[in-house]
């Protein structure tokens, strides 16, 4: 074995020397240039145990909570942030139900896609592929009623709560 094989047992010496083979020790204690690594490793230990990190200054507190106050009025947050935010935590009446509409629609055209895709793996005559369609289309009006009735339901809440209107106005300070 070189010394370079036996300096990777160095760690284990300073740590679990018990766990180190005797042959290793024996050679610890006889080569000069593995006892000096041993040397220095052992100077670097000990340094580490003496170091203590440094005493925050005594202003610390109120600079950071300054530099924190500073950091939450600069930067306006992205617009995905914003979204998120009001998604979230906005309490619009108006936003909600749309999106919500908005979800579903997505959701039953994606359904009637597929239909229309399975109908054509079974290879059926045209006649299905084309109701499909048709299925679509009633769907979207029949959601276009439910949006119309989703939007005159917001105007009558709107007009109940007038501090939902100053909210949803205010917009993105709502964290
Ligand atoms: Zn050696």
């Amino acid at each position: 074995m070189t010394c370079d094989k036996f300096q990777a047992f160095l760690p284990d010496m300073m740590l679990e020397p018990s766990h180190v083979s005797a042959a290793v020790r024996q050679h610890f204690a006889e080569c000069s240039a593995c006892r000096t690594e041993w040397n220095e490793l052992e100077a670097t230990m000990q340094l580490l145990d003496e170091w203590k990190a440094p005493e925050p200054s005594p202003y610390f507190d109120t600079r950071m909570a300054a530099r924190l106050r500073q950091e939450k009025t600069s930067e306006a947050p992205a617009w995905w942030q914003r979204v998120r935010a009001r998604l979230l935590f906005d309490s619009s009446l108006h936003f909600r139900p749309a999106m919500a509409a908005a979800l579903g629609l997505l959701l039953i055209v994606g359904a009637g896609t597929y239909e229309e895709f399975s109908h054509l793996n079974r290879t059926p005559p045209p006649a299905p592929a084309v109701s499909a369609t048709v299925k679509d289309l009633e769907l979207l009006d029949s959601n276009a009623q439910t949006l119309q009735q989703l939007a005159s339901f917001d105007e009558t809440d709107a007009t109940v709560g007038p501090a939902a209107g100053a909210n949803s106005s205010s917009g993105g300070n709502s964290y």
